[in-house]
């Protein structure tokens, strides 16, 4: 039968030993135990500040136990753009943040923390949707070089075999710095490491409201009341209205991911000769891999942008897989599973405060490395240390006027997004 849980969480075991009573007091009050949540509690409790960190589901449970696992750095935004948007040295350092200096964080905090996350450097294939778009990219990937220092090549159409078996892509891109994890071990591991420092993390816990009380917070839960000197807010796509001002900028768009059956014998090389994260460049942004043994495959994509049902969003990625590698057509799936990204109306995430309550989040579909990255500085900001300086306090959290209540939204965007497919196909038909 069609497991609907995440694949991850056959692997993922609840942190042990917590406390059972809120405090009534604490330096600071973390909301949202996902990777941007742990990693903050991790650097508050290694300043020695007392830490509650919250969840209203069991720790983990957002996107940070659902996502692909593909851990690297880059942006959505063109330089262009965010130079358009944030002048041109916010825009060079937005680069270097997003392409080095994330990712660096991120894979010293698994190697310091000793996250057993089967993370491994795999390196990530960009398959390019038409030869058109080739050509530009490696274009690009010239201007890129002379920016910052990254490790990418081009893998052109006739090299292409040697990284993965489909046809389906006219050359690509490799981004030999990428890497995979295991994202259930991987937020464990972070949890556990805040645990260690001496956080103290409370799960079924659903913050309502942050309001002002003396020098710091009030912080109210469906479990009591704690003060607090300061709050951190983390909680990305899995905001809820309990925060308007947040959650308005915050839009819940919906990813799926299904695992494959184990592979017969021989498929493995075939399809994945070089074992690479992949991922694409058509609208689809289909995203798939190995699992960590090498045994099934595991693919993400758009089925839809609003919510639908595991079965039906399985059928539509399995038609995906089936298009990227004929060979899998009659494969079972076992796991089909859903989560939330939380997309901003820039694209870029950001750290800033509302009324003195801190926020760190809109990743906008991407986060392994970013989200703790940004959950540390957020910390470090807070605490008034000059390394938590970082050019993600100088981009925006936008909202619309239309954006009130729901997302209703979505599904309009869902249609214009078939229709851009449509395109996609005919553009590489041609
Ligand atoms: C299907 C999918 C695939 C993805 N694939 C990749 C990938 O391959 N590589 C990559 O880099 N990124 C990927 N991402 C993005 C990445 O997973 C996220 O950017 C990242 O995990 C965000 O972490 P977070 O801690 O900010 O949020 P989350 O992990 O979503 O955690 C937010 C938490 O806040 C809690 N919460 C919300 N409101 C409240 C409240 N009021 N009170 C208490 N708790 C609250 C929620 O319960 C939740 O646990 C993917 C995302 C999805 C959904």
């Amino acid at each position: 039968m069609l497991k609907t849980d995440p694949y991850w969480w056959e692997d993922f075991a609840a942190v042990d030993d917590q406390p059972t009573e809120l405090p009534a007091d604490c330096d600071v009050v973390v909301v949202g135990a996902g990777l941007t949540g742990c990693s903050a509690a991790l650097t508050f409790a290694k300043a020695s500040k007392s830490v509650v960190l919250l969840d209203a589901q069991r720790p983990g449970y957002g996107a940070s136990t659902r996502n692909g696992g593909m851990i690297g750095g880059g942006y959505r935004l063109s330089l262009a753009e965010m130079a358009a948007k944030y002048g041109p040295e916010n825009a060079n350092r937005l680069l270097v943040e997003s392409h080095i200096d994330s990712l660096e964080f991120a894979v010293s905090r698994i190697k310091d923390e000793g996250i057993a996350c089967d993370y491994h450097q795999y390196g990530r294939f960009r398959g390019q949707w038409n030869k058109a778009e080739y050509d530009e990219t490696a274009r690009g990937l010239d201007d890129l070089r002379k920016l910052v220092p990254v490790n990418i090549d081009m893998v052109p159409p006739e090299k292409q075999h040697a990284e993965i078996g489909s046809d389906l892509y006219s050359g690509g891109m490799l981004l030999h710095d990428h890497g995979g994890v295991h994202p259930g071990k991987y937020l464990n591991g972070m949890l556990k490491a805040a645990v260690r420092a001496g956080a103290k993390v409370f799960g079924n816990t659903l913050v309502t409201d942050v309001t002002p009380a003396g020098s710091g917070f009030s912080v109210t839960t469906d479990q009591g009341v704690i003060r607090a000197g300061a709050v951190l807010m983390a909680t990305n796509g899995y905001t809820t209205w309990d925060f308007p001002k947040l959650k308005r900028r915050m839009i819940p768009v919906s990813s799926f991911l299904i695992a494959t059956e184990e592979l017969p014998e021989g498929m493995v090389d075939e399809l994945m000769p070089a074992r690479r994260m992949c991922v694409e460049t058509r609208n689809r942004h289909c995203y798939f891999r190995l699992s960590p043994d090498s045994k099934r495959l595991v693919l993400g994509g758009r089925a839809a942008m609003n919510k639908v049902s595991a079965v039906r969003s399985a059928k539509v990625l399995q038609g995906l897989l089936a298009e990227i590698f004929p060979q899998t057509k009659s494969l079972k799936l076992t796991h089909s599973w859903t989560g939330q990204t939380g997309f901003t109306f820039s694209f870029m995430p950001q750290i800033s405060q509302f009324g003195g309550v801190w926020h760190a989040m809109g990743y906008s579909g991407s986060g392994n490395a970013m989200a703790p990255y940004l959950g540390h500085k957020a910390a470090l900001q807070l605490m008034g240390d000059p390394a938590g300086e970082t050019a993600f306090s100088q981009t925006t959290l936008e909202t619309r006027f239309w954006y009130q209540k729901t997302p209703w939204f979505l599904p309009f965007a869902h249609q214009l997004y078939r229709l851009k497919d449509i395109r996609d196909d005919w553009r590489r038909a041609r």
